[in-house]
């Protein structure tokens, strides 16, 4: 038994990157499912021992939907008695998946562990492995499997879920080792450097706000310092009175105000020292940011629907003007501001994994509305 599991394994090794075939992608057009599942079927009733045919057959149920059938198709596989470890490893990895599909998460962690107990640490078992723990909001799971998988930006990710995780649970002293975990298997991280600046905002902490606030800036993955703002802004929002108009403390602003200051200058961080200066009711101040994001990239079409809500309430209007007025300002202010720069999903709210194509920190502003 131990003699030929280390046989697969060295084989494993050597074929790269995965024994288990990327299953991604593989979704024939539906028109051609059907013809495809009767040619398949024919195919492994004359022939048995067509192992990957029969794989195949169980991945094109899975992707119409047809999960029992899936599954039948695996349990009979390995319930074989003579069938090759490898394919008895990929019987078990897409039964992991069929169950997924499923959403019997146990289930489906059972049969990616048993895939796992005979590949070793076969990078898509490991990825699925990380994808479930993270769905089961087994967050210190998830991250650990991103260590196997020699990913830190994802196992920081999960890090600090575990820590928010954490916080919400008992307050205790291990988020913050959590936190600090992250910051050092992946210094970029802008999930960790926000978590921090929030902690320092609830605690109404503006040195250590400041110091963190810069230290985010300034080694946070780039061009993701919108995303800390962004994050920033509706933790407050959300921890705040709803009707509350001016909800950010005067200090909070002056503090973020003073440190992008001190950066190199950029339009979107302009913008959003305007808007925290808003909340704060710090009008005049808000407007010169404004106008500052403006000259940097007049196109910048959040800063011009700022400025005419601010300046609105200055002028005189009819009601039906008003009325009108009001409309379009709410359309835009439904535009989707974030766009991801792989696939090109737009978004509300920011996301540091793409719930579309997956990628990890994708996530761009959209400075133009034509983005
Ligand atoms: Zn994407």
């Amino acid at each position: 038994m131990f003699h030929w599991l280390q046989h697969i394994k060295r084989r494993i090794k050597e074929k790269s990157p995965s024994i288990i075939y990327s299953h991604e992608g593989f979704l024939p057009p539906s028109q051609d499912t059907f013809s495809a599942i009767g040619e398949l079927s024919r195919v492994v009733r004359n022939n048995p021992d067509a192992v990957e045919i029969y794989l195949a057959l169980g991945n094109l149920f899975r992707s119409q939907g047809e999960i029992e059938r899936a599954i039948q198709i695996r349990t009979n596989l390995i319930a074989r008695p003579h069938l090759e470890p490898q394919f008895k490893a990929r019987a078990w990895f897409e039964l992991g998946l069929d169950y997924k599909r499923a959403g019997i998460l146990d289930r489906a962690q059972a049969a990616l562990e048993q895939a796992h107990r005979l590949t070793g640490d076969d990078p898509a078992v490991i990825k699925e492995m990380a994808g479930l723990s993270a769905d089961s909001g087994n967050f210190q799971k998830a991250a650990d499997y991103y260590a196997l998988l020699g990913q830190p930006l994802p196992r920081a990710h999960y890090l600090v879920k575990a820590a928010r995780q954490d916080k919400e649970a008992k307050d205790s002293g291990q988020g913050q080792e959590l936190l600090e975990k992250a910051l050092k298997v992946y210094p970029g991280s802008v999930e960790a450097w926000l978590e921090i600046i929030c902690r320092d905002c609830q605690e109404s902490d503006w040195n250590s706000l400041s110091r963190n606030l810069k230290s985010a800036l300034e080694n946070g993955d780039k061009n993701l310092g919108f995303a800390l703002l962004e994050g920033l802004f509706q933790f407050i929002k959300k921890s705040s009175d709803p009707l509350a108009k001016k909800y950010i403390q005067q200090e909070c602003s002056k503090t973020i105000v003073n440190i992008v200051g001190q950066m190199d200058q950029d339009l979107v961080l302009c913008y959003y020292c305007a808007i925290f200066l808003r909340q704060s009711g710090l009008t005049a101040e808000c407007l010169d940011w404004l106008e500052k994001a403006l000259v940097l990239g007049p196109d910048f079409w959040p800063a011009r629907l700022e400025i005419m809500e601010l300046s609105q309430e200055e002028q005189v209007l009819t009601e039906s003007f008003k009325t009108q007025l009001l409309f379009f300002t709410q359309k835009a202010k439904s535009v989707k501001r974030f766009v991801c720069k792989v696939c090109g999903l737009k978004r509300e709210q920011v996301f540091f994994l793409c719930p579309r194509c997956y990628s990890w920190h994708s996530i761009s502003f959209r400075t133009q509305l034509s983005e």
